[in-house]
């Protein structure tokens, strides 16, 4: 098994460059936030509890998300090469949880990658996306920005302290990115 997360603020290229990663590697994509819109999209019980948190900008709580996210571990390991956990953790109660919940499945965390992207990029980028994300206005970006530094930009630090964080600039083109996150790991998949 070979795990990456891939780590940056929002709008910073997770979604786009886990697909090119998946291609390449034959990764078995996990996106939270993908999950919780398709939750939300089919009017589920925990949808409704969703999309109180994301309309609003703020994170769904820690618990609920360890559950959903061991959950899909589950369902998905069997035919895994290995994951990519896009989204996911966002806290450090969720890294450590993670770490946890991948070691009692004799699995570990091998590379994160992090894109780094200035705050006035990932402001322009997001309002300028086309799919039309019910959380792609000007009031919730700013305050999902604010949660990224607040609580999720730390685990930058947890990441570098164990050794196994790959910055990665992340302005450019989508393929200059992306042989840029492949020279960092590249070598050792
Ligand atoms: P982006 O990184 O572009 O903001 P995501 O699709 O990763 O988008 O997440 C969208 C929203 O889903 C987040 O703003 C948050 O409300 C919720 N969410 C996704 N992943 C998590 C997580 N790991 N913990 C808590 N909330 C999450």
């Amino acid at each position: 098994m070979f795990n990456l997360v891939i780590f940056g603020g929002p709008g910073s290229g997770k979604g786009t460059q886990s697909d090119k990663l998946i291609d390449r590697y034959g990764l078995t994509h996990i996106s939270t936030g993908q999950m919780l819109r398709e939750e939300i999209a089919a009017g589920t019980e925990l949808g409704k509890i969703a999309d109180s948190y994301i309309s609003n900008g703020n994170l769904i709580p820690d618990k609920l998300m360890c559950e959903i996210l061991a959950d899909e571990i589950d369902k998905l390991a069997p035919a895994a090469k290995g994951f990519i956990f896009d989204g996911f953790p966002r806290t450090i109660h969720q890294a450590e949880e993670l770490e946890k919940i991948l070691e009692r499945r004799g699995m570990k965390v091998d590379h994160v990658v992090g894109l780094e992207v200035p705050d006035e990029e990932l402001t322009s980028r997001l309002l300028n996306r086309g799919q039309g994300r019910a959380d792609d206005n000007a009031e919730t970006i700013s305050r999902r920005l604010e949660v990224y530094h607040a609580t999720t930009s730390p685990l930058r630090d947890y990441y570098v302290n164990s050794g196994i964080y790959r910055p990665i600039h992340g302005l450019g083109s989508i393929d200059e990115i992306f042989n840029r996150i492949i020279e960092a790991i590249g070598q050792n998949v």
